[in-house]
């Protein structure tokens, strides 16, 4: 038969570390397949896609900025990925038909469970700072895991409401200004802003205001432990990384690729932590 092809599609698409994970499954399991990396012009997602429809490309996962679009092209959408508003994950049916799913908040709630066991994060109100596709996406996912108030917050108030008022009842806006609030009895907060990338200051919020046993996450994970989690920790909170959210949606993501579990033999982690140079923990 012919080699598999699958990829991830973002732009900028160079830094993803998805082709590292789901190469070194690929290899560890002996499959004739290769995952990689497309960067379509920002404004051309759609036509890059409308291509492959039908064709020998099995699948893409979705990056940065093109999961909105994804979804759009897609025939058929899983309810996760219709409640996201986003797809990072389409397939490509040989009848010509794109399915659309969306895998990251699974990522999400896994990554709490393996990181922070002793919280159960569904069990009362979360925090979700930002308001971008990862807050919705993250949001979208505790109000489906049952959660009972999930809270959003944005530096702009405006486009929090936005979000809270497509979840519905369950959903409550904060402007940034009012986190103390937010963060009262709260038994998780992530961080789904962009602030925190290498280089960049961090947002800077009252963690402090969070109950002891609150577990705080940061969706950025380069560097691997930002100033955020660097506070949370200060203030010994259980702390949750991006990078874990990454690697758990990669699983899900290479099974609906490649039609099997990805190899256990693989510890797709140390291979990400070596690769960001953050091996040292
Ligand atoms: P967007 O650019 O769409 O969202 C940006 C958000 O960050 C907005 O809410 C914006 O607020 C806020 N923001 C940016 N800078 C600041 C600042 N200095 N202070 C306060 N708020 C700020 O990004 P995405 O939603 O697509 O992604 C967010 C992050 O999540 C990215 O870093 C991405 O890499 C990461 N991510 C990680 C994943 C993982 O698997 N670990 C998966 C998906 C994303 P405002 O509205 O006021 O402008």
């Amino acid at each position: 038969g012919a080699t598999r092809v699958a990829g991830i599609a973002g732009n900028p698409v160079i830094h993803s570390l998805s082709p590292l994970i789901h190469n070194a499954w690929i290899e560890a399991a002996g499959l004739d397949a290769v995952y990689v990396p497309f960067a379509p012009q920002a404004d051309d997602f759609v036509r890059f896609a409308e291509g492959l429809r039908g064709g020998s490309v099995r699948g893409l996962n979705i990056t940065m900025p093109f999961k909105e679009a994804a979804l759009s092209v897609a025939n058929q959408a899983s309810q996760r990925a219709t409640l996201a508003g986003a797809a990072n994950l389409i397939v490509f049916n040989a009848d010509g038909t794109i399915v659309a799913d969306n895998v990251d908040g699974l990522g999400l709630l896994e990554a709490f469970a393996a990181q922070a066991p002793g919280v159960d994060v569904t069990s009362g109100p979360v925090v979700v700072i930002g308001a971008g596709g990862a807050a919705r996406g993250a949001a979208a996912a505790f109000a489906q895991a049952g959660c009972p108030e999930v809270r959003v917050v944005n530096r702009t108030l405006a486009r929090a409401e936005m979000i809270a008022g497509a979840l519905g009842e369950q959903a409550r806006a904060f402007a940034l200004s009012d986190c103390e609030k937010a963060f009262d009895g709260a038994r998780a907060v992530v961080n789904a802003t962009s602030a925190g990338l290498a280089g960049q200051e961090g947002l800077s919020v009252p963690l402090e205001a969070t109950p002891v046993d609150c577990a705080v996450m940061d969706m950025v994970y380069k560097p691997l432990i930002t100033p955020f989690l660097q506070r949370a920790q200060a203030l010994r909170r259980p702390t949750v990384d991006g990078l874990e959210m990454l690697v758990r949606q990669a699983i899900p993501s290479f099974e609906a690729l490649f039609g099997a579990p990805p190899p256990a033999s693989v510890d797709a982690r140390a291979i990400c932590l070596e690769a960001i140079g953050a091996a040292a923990e």
